[in-house]
């Protein structure tokens, strides 16, 4: 999979993502994300990318033409139209499924916006939806931007060691995840439930659902009723 992203500050996505396992996955080249910047597709020679809103208002948008003209240095660069997202507050609220859907791409495109958003013609011209991370409102689209990529790429095949890693997690397996534990056995005086260290695997899987209904039904139960009904 190849994921662009159009942002002003492409330095604070290449960190987040350049580490641990989504960066490993760029170097094995099981996926491939690229950061440009919006401000080298401007014609003007300030660099300028943004201005004041129409109709008054606080703050700064971000003008159509460089994202524009980034937008179509992407196509040339892909030889096709990416699948285009623009990171925002305003967009459906991205859930697991969302993300296994988005896995399937070969292209995707990620707009991050900043001050007050992106002047609307660019977004009603190029976008194919938009991404909330929740109901919130961060400064920019570059953290929502990482959140996406990340939780898209793990499902791409080589980013993981496991596929079972993450169809076994929360919420994707339809229930909140059972409880881990690691070494020592015993910690502080608490020990690991005795189920863990039995061997017996049955025993183990029986224990692990009875964790996940549990906990899924105390914490989670919309996630709950859903399981239930789709059994
Ligand atoms: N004025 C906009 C509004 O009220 O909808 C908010 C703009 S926000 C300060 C700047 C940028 O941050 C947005 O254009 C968007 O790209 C990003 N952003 C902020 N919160 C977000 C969220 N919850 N999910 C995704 N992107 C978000």
């Amino acid at each position: 999979m190849k994921i662009e992203i159009m942002t002003l500050f492409p330095e604070m996505c290449e960190t987040v993502l350049g580490e641990s396992i989504i960066g490993r996955a760029q170097k094995s080249g099981a996926i491939e994300v690229h950061c440009r910047q919006i401000r080298e597709y401007t014609q003007d020679k300030h660099r300028r990318v943004d201005d004041t809103p129409y109709g008054g208002g606080m703050g700064m948008v971000m003008q159509c033409e460089p994202i524009y003209n980034c937008y179509r240095a992407v196509c040339d660069d892909m030889g096709a139209k990416p699948h285009t997202i623009y990171m925002s507050p305003k967009g459906r609220i991205l859930d697991q499924q969302k993300a296994v859907e988005l896995s399937k791409l070969d292209n995707i495109l990620i707009i991050c916006g900043h001050y007050e958003g992106v002047d609307q013609r660019v977004l009603d011209k190029i976008v194919d939806e938009e991404i909330s991370i929740g109901d919130y409102v961060l400064t920019g689209g570059e953290l929502p931007a990482c959140v996406l990529v990340d939780a898209v790429a793990r499902m791409c095949s080589g980013v993981l060691s496991d596929d079972v890693c993450f169809t076994d997690e929360s919420i994707y397996s339809g229930l909140l995840e059972y409880p881990q534990y690691t070494r020592p056995e015993v910690w502080e005086g608490e020990a690991v439930p005795p189920v863990l260290l039995s061997g017996h695997h049955k025993n183990i899987e029986t224990w692990r659902l009875e964790q996940s209904v549990e906990l899924t039904k105390e914490r989670r139960p919309d996630l709950f009723e859903r399981y239930s009904n789709g059994k």
